[in-house]
């Protein structure tokens, strides 16, 4: 089986709540999203997607994406698709880095793999894990009485865990986490994620201010160091999330005991493959993970949704819905939240099918000669 030809979309996907705050004054009101189509010599074509969070948040922008992916497309036309390994391997020897980038063609080929072998990606990844598995939802930075209300709203819709946008002003997050922890009932799950936004002396002010809270502090600072202090200086729980971009920084926080939950998002370790090979290592190592991504839409929920449902339910921490967030549909058959809950589709492959009409034509093409 072989590569034929690569397209490239990009759609814009607008919120539902118009924007989405988060550390350091960052907000995003559009996503640039990519999907990538690739065709191959027998007729099967798999999706995949890759949507930045803005092009501030972690090393990836949207044009980055499709710039790219149009060094790469040449080097694959002619490989086969099914054979995951050798593919990113092909990958990386064509360009250095750029996890982001081959994401979206790594889950292409993994939709591939699905339909030829006639099985959900999710079995192909490592087998189901009970009927469905749980979602957060992500609460932009407002003000403390606004993200209790927020947590309110979602709590009535079926969400059980929820993670507030905090990393501003120590004094205005410590109120944030107070003032969410409060309308919080028992069995609910409260994650405060800084998004890099402390620096330590913030970072020390918030869980000494919250330690009587029952909350889960994630990345409060930049740099590995700077989190590895806060972590010992604190018995909260503790996720560590932009720091741990692949294997190497996953085994030194395991070294370390930096952390009790790392955040795996796809695009980050550039693609299902190797988010796969991370997460199978965190459940070997007993460190439980959300499973997600920068951002995206129905593409990249479904590819979130085979990874998660994957993955043993008592290591999931978590995982997202992102196609519940945005106001455009790109695919048919993408799974949909039952209140806070997630199942991957049981159709071959990633189980959807774009709509042509909110794809419209391909920003770049490339075609076997
Ligand atoms: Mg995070």
């Amino acid at each position: 089986m072989r590569i034929e030809g690569i397209s490239v979309y990009q759609v814009d996907l607008p919120l539902h709540e118009g924007s989405y705050k988060w550390s350091g004054g960052k907000s995003v009101e559009v996503f640039d999203s990519t999907i990538v189509q690739i065709e191959t010599d027998t007729g099967v074509v798999g999706f995949g997607e890759v949507c930045p969070l803005g092009p501030f948040y972690l090393p990836a922008y949207g044009s980055g994406a499709r710039a790219g992916i149009g060094e790469l497309a040449p080097h694959l036309l002619g490989e086969d698709p099914t054979q995951l390994v050798r593919l990113n391997r092909c990958m990386d020897h064509h360009l250095k880095g750029h996890p982001y980038v081959k994401s979206a063609l790594d889950i292409a080929c993994w939709d591939i793999l699905g339909q030829v072998t006639g099985q959900p990606v999710c079995t192909l990844l490592g087998g189901r894990y009970g009927k469905d598995f749980v979602l957060y939802r992500a609460i932009s930075q407002e003000s403390p009485e606004a993200m209790a209300a927020k947590v309110e709203g979602y709590r009535a819709e079926g969400y059980r865990r929820f993670q507030l946008k905090v990393g501003g002003d120590p004094e205005t997050d410590i109120a944030r986490i107070r003032s969410v922890s409060e309308v919080l009932q028992q069995g609910d799950v409260l994650i405060a994620d800084a998004n890099t936004g402390w620096l330590m002396h913030e970072a020390a002010r918030v869980v000494r201010a919250v330690k009587d809270v029952d909350v889960y502090i994630e990345q409060p600072c930049p740099s590995y160091e700077e989190c590895l202090t806060i972590r010992r200086r604190t018995d909260h729980p503790f996720v560590l999330d932009e720091v741990i971009d692949g294997i190497e920084p996953l085994l030194k926080g395991y070294a370390d005991g930096a952390m009790d939950v790392v955040n795996i998002k796809i695009s980050k370790f550039g693609g299902l493959t190797r988010a796969r090979q991370a997460r199978d290592l965190c459940v070997s190592l007993g460190i439980a993970m959300t499973i997600e991504d920068s951002w995206g839409g129905d593409i990249t929920t479904a590819a979130i949704a085979h990874l998660a449902h994957s993955t043993p339910t008592e290591m999931l921490f978590t995982a997202t819905d992102f196609n519940s967030y945005v106001t455009v549909s790109t695919a048919e058959g993408a799974p949909q939240r039952t209140g806070g809950r997630l199942a991957a589709s049981k159709e071959p492959g990633l189980g959807v099918a774009p709509k042509r009409e909110i794809l419209g034509e391909p920003v770049a093409r490339w075609v076997a000669r």
